[in-house]
C-alpha cells in the first residue's frame, strides 16, 4: 500500500464504535467519560461540536491524536483498503469501514 498520511484530521470525524477492550484499554490512560451510546446501542467515541473525535487535536493545520498509543483498531488500520489515491476519494467505503456494523463484531 501506498499512502502517506496527510494528518488532515479527516478520518478523525467518523463515529468509531468502541469493544469493551478497547474501551479498558483508554480507561487504563485515566481518561473517563469518553464514549456514549449511539441509536444501535454501540459505544462510540464522543464527539466534540465540530464533529471531530473526542481525542483529536488540531494545531498549526496538522493534527494530534491524544491517545495514539491506545487508539482503537479501526484507526489503527486506517486507510482500510489497498489504494494509492488520497483517503479523501473513498468516503463511502472508508465510512462504512469506521462504523463498523454488528456483523464485524462478532
Ligand atoms: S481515537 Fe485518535 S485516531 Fe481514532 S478517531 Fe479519535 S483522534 Fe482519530
Amino acid at each position: 500500500m501506498n499512502f502517506e498520511c496527510a494528518r488532515c484530521g479527516y478520518c478523525c470525524t467518523f463515529r468509531v464504535i468502541l469493544t469493551t477492550e478497547e474501551i479498558n484499554n483508554i480507561k487504563k490512560l485515566n481518561i473517563t467519560d469518553f464514549f456514549e451510546k449511539d441509536q444501535e446501542n454501540n459505544n462510540i467515541i464522543k464527539r466534540k461540536e465540530n464533529g471531530d473525535c473526542l481525542f483529536l487535536e488540531r494545531k498549526n493545520n496538522k493534527t494530534l491524536c491524544k491517545i495514539y498509543s491506545s487508539r482503537p483498531k479501526p484507526c489503527r488500520d486506517y486507510p482500510p483498503y489497498p489504494q494509492n489515491k488520497p483517503c479523501r476519494e473513498f468516503n463511502p467505503l472508508v465510512r462504512a469501514y469506521l462504523y463498523r456494523i454488528k456483523i464485524n463484531k462478532k
